[in-house]
Parts: C-alpha cells; sequence; structure tokens
C-alpha cells in the first residue's frame, strides 16, 4: 500500500502545533507496518536546510488558475520516511512560522502557497504525475491540504483515494470568492455541496466534503464535533458524513518523550526511578528562580496561549491556586492580551510563578519532568499532546473532559484506573476544584505514587494508532 501524506509542518523542523508531531512521527509506525508512506512538505528555509543536497525529480506544469510551476525533490529523514519537498521559494523560503507573516498576520497569499500544496499532492495522485511512485491514497491533514481532496474529485485523471484528518476544527482556511479562479478549481465547485461555505472558499469544507474518509484524532472529539455546540459550523456536514468519519487517538513519539532517555533533563527516571524526578524540580525551580521547596506542588502549563485551551479560567483562579499554596510555571505563547496577563501575573508573585513567553521545546521537557501536576482546562481539545507526554512523565493532568483529553485521562475516584483529575464545566469554579483536588492528593504520597504508576503504565505509542490507520487505508 502506498500513502502520500500532504502536511504543511512537520517536526522537528516546522512545528506549530500537534499536527507537527503527528507529521514527524506516524509516517514511521505506519512504514514499520509495511506501509509505503512518503511525505510532501512545503520545502521551508528549515528544511532546505537540514537536506541541502534533495534533488529535483519532478517539475509539475499547468496546475491551472495562478498556480506556479514548483520543483517536487526528495530527501529521506532520518527514520527512514522518504521526503518530497515542495519547493517554490517566493512561497516558502520566507522566515519564521508556516503561517504567519513578521506581524503575526497570515501571510496574504496562504491560498496560494496552501492551495500549491493541495494541488501538487492531488497532481501526485493523478495520471499526470510524472513520479514513478504512485500513492493509491493521498492523506491530508488539516486546511491546509483539504483542497487535495477536492481537486481529486473535481478534476480529471485522479488515481488515488483521499483520507482527510481533522486536527482541528476551528482552522477552517477561509478565502473569498476570488479565489476559487486563482486555485483553478471550476465553478461548479461554489455550492453548498462543493467548497462554499457562508459566501467564502474553506479548504476545511473542502477535505470534509470531498474526502473519500475522514478522521479525527479522538473518538470523543469525532462524536463531539458532529453536535451543533461544537461543530463550528461544520456540524451538519459532519453528520451527513457520519458513516466515513471515525477516530483514531494520536500517539505520541516516545522516543523523543521517554524520561528514562531524554537529554533535555537535568535526570533522568523511570517509573522504578521515580525518586529522581525530584532532582528535576529543584533544579527547573533555580532555573526559572522560583523559591526551592520541595513542600509545595509545582503545577506547569505548555501550551498556545489562546482561548481554544482555557488558561483564561486557570488565570482567573491563579492567586487562589498559589494560596493552596502551590508554585505554577507556565511556558507558552500566542495572544498578546494573554502573554501580558501571565507576564503580570508572574511579575506579581515573584519566586512562586514563573511565566516564560515563547516557543521552547527543551525548556517543554525539562517542565514535563520537574512539575507534580499537569494543567489543561481546554474548552476543547481534538486529541492533546502534553496530556500524554504528562502521564508519561509520572506528572498528573488536571484536565476538562472533552476531545482526546477525555479519552487519555481516567480521573483519581476510579482507584483502579485513576492517572489524574477530570472536570466537567468550562469554568473557573471547576478548575479550581478539580486542582484543590489534585493538590490534596499530592500531599498523599502512596496515593499520588499509584496515580504516576497508573499514567506511566499506559502505552502512548504510535504503533496502536498505525494499526487504526491501515485498517481505515484498507476500507479505501
Ligand atoms: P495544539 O496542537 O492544539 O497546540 P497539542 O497538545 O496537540 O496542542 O500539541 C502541542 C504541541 O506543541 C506539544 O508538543 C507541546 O509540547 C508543544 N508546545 C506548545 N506550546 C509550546 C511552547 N511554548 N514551547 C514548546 N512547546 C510547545
Amino acid at each position: 500500500m502506498k500513502v502520500l501524506f500532504a502536511t504543511s509542518e512537520i517536526a522537528p523542523w516546522v512545528k506549530t502545533g500537534g499536527l507537527g508531531d503527528v507529521a514527524g512521527a506516524l509516517p514511521a509506525a505506519l512504514r514499520a507496518l509495511g506501509v509505503d508512506v512518503r511525505v510532501l512538505v512545503p520545502a521551508y528555509p528549515e528544511l532546505l536546510q537540514a537536506f541541502p543536497d534533495a534533488e529535483e525529480i519532478a517539475r509539475p506544469h499547468w496546475l491551472g488558475g495562478l498556480l506556479p510551476t514548483p520543483a517536487v525533490r526528495e530527501a529521506l529523514a532520518p527514520d527512514g520516511t522518504p521526503l518530497l519537498l515542495l519547493d517554490y521559494p517566493p512561497y516558502f523560503n520566507r522566515p519564521g512560522n508556516p503561517y504567519l507573516g513578521p506581524e503575526g498576520r497570515d501571510w496574504l497569499d496562504n491560498h496560494l502557497r496552501f492551495g500549491l500544496l493541495s494541488r501538487v499532492a492531488a497532481w501526485i495522485g493523478s495520471e499526470a504525475s510524472t513520479l514513478a511512485w504512485q500513492p493509491d491514497i493521498v492523506h491530508c491533514h488539516d486546511w491546509q491540504t483539504g483542497l487535495a481532496a477536492a481537486y481529486l474529485h473535481y478534476l480529471p485523471g485522479a488515481q488515488a483515494k483521499s483520507l482527510f484528518t481533522l486536527h482541528n476544527l476551528a482552522f477552517q482556511g477561509l478565502f473569498d470568492h476570488a479565489s476559487l479562479f486563482e486555485l483553478g478549481l471550476p465553478d461548479a465547485a461554489w455550492s453548498m455541496e462543493g467548497v462554499e461555505f457562508y459566501g467564502y472558499l474553506s479548504f476545511l469544507k473542502a477535505g470534509l466534503q470531498h474526502a473519500d474518509a475522514i478522521s479525527t484524532v479522538s473518538p470523543s472529539y469525532a462524536r463531539e464535533i458532529q453536535t451543533d455546540a461544537e461543530g463550528m459550523g461544520m456540524a451538519g456536514l459532519l453528520r451527513h458524513r457520519a458513516k466515513h468519519l471515525s477516530g483514531i487517538l494520536n500517539g505520541i513519539d516516545t522516543k523523543a518523550w521517554n524520561p528514562a532517555t531524554d537529554r533535555h533533563l537535568y535526570r533522568t527516571y523511570s517509573a522504578r526511578r521515580l525518586e529522581h524526578k525530584a532532582a528535576n524540580k529543584a533544579e527547573l525551580q533555580v532555573e526559572l528562580g522560583l523559591e526551592q521547596r520541595r513542600d509545595l506542588p509545582l503545577l506547569a502549563v505548555v501550551s498556545r496561549l489562546t482561548e481554544q485551551k482555557g488558561l483564561d479560567l486557570l488565570l482567573e483562579v491563579a492567586p487562589q491556586v498559589l494560596k493552596l499554596p502551590a508554585q505554577l510555571v507556565v511556558l507558552g505563547s500566542g495572544s498578546h492580551a494573554m502573554e501580558q496577563a501571565w507576564a503580570a501575573l508572574a511579575r506579581k508573585h515573584d519566586g512562586q510563578c514563573a511565566v516564560t513567553i515563547g516557543f521552547d521545546e527543551a525548556l517543554a521537557h525539562r517542565i514535563e519532568a520537574a512539575a507534580d501536576i499537569f494543567v489543561m482546562p481546554s474548552r476543547f481539545e481534538p486529541c492533546g499532546l502534553n496530556q500524554m507526554y504528562s502521564l508519561r512523565y509520572g506528572t498528573v493532568p488536571v484536565v476538562r473532559a472533552t476531545g482526546g483529553l477525555a479519552d487519555t485521562v481516567t480521573d483519581a475516584a476510579d482507584e483502579k484506573h485513576g492517572n489524574g483529575f477530570v472536570f466537567g464545566p468550562a469554568t473557573s469554579t471547576a478548575l479550581l476544584k478539580a486542582l484543590q483536588r489534585a493538590a490534596a492528593a499530592w500531599h498523599d504520597p502512596r496515593r499520588w505514587r499509584l496515580l504516576q504508576k497508573h499514567g506511566m503504565a499506559r502505552d502512548s505509542s504510535w504503533a496502536e494508532a498505525a494499526r487504526h490507520y491501515v485498517d481505515l487505508y484498507e476500507t479505501l
């Protein structure tokens, strides 16, 4: 079976969130099961630097609309996954974020940039392709490649089936009507049964509408997005496509996130050597200027600072949380207002609360290892990775019961399986209550150890998820 992964980010080179992690790890897990996966990804500066010798293997012409002629270059990732780098420097050889310009606003030509990515994915899956390698399935991810399913649907000569994996319904890739022509899509695509969405062209809807199958990254999220309350305008379409929609829980990169071998840690540890975790807490307290207190639980957040993640709820009750008493460490970046609010809190509670604004992979690892409690009060969470890292690092998660958080964290009330603390309503009161329960449990070392052990015993590897994807590929 041959599968083309089309993605707009891939760890460890270019990552802004969970999609990058998935694209960086799932292909190797699928290859281990015998699927010939290759990954199509834009040749961003980081990838051109990592693979300076990537050879040109194709130059797709006449892609339609205003789409230019890019080159496709081939490289081999260290894990053995072939990469197809979509090279068109005016679009992709830009500094910074794949989606945002230096001022933090979307690049103005994002429709063309990701339209080109989608179009080339479809080209590789059609008879027009000049590549020797022909995929059976084009597996697209999120709005950035959603249009690939539409191209395969509308343009002649499609050979591959399409699977669209939804990592986040909130990003819908909305552009104005004129982009239909610029992207080389036929007028027929502009309809309710096509790519039109309330007067806009939606890349996301294109994927949901036209892919032969849809998956999302947890079973709970697959159910939630079919409700009007959480469907973000797409619920009707998702209910209509329910037969072709499934939820497959993400795995994590268990090599990169392994407390026994993690090079970023002050001290490695395992479930059998859990006492060594404490050294990480002591060192991080020094690093971040916190008081060196072993007698206080250390709470942590590593997250995008956006509405979705519910960290405004934590901000509201932070003074009470610190009075539990507890210490709080936050690493994140996002909306300017949130960044400011968190920074102000840290200034007010110097020594007890440390806030780092930015994206720092190594620090994220050290925080996971150092913290006692990890907080994720997300309003919605398609899958979420940090709670799985936390479980593996013996850092007990406190989460809202939504999406993948609900599918991975079991409340401590279940003495046999409990590995965290779960709360329902998206309110600061409910969050505070859960944090109070967690802090109380932390003061009972035997009980705490049990929660940690349950979490650390959970298998979060990609192998299980990969098996589900293979089953899904087979149905196609
Ligand atoms: P999302 O994709 O919605 O942002 P996930 O939990 O699925 O949320 O994935 C987020 C990923 O990004 C995790 O690997 C997390 O550790 C990482 N991450 C988020 N913010 C930061 C940050 N400020 N510094 C380092 N890593 C971060």
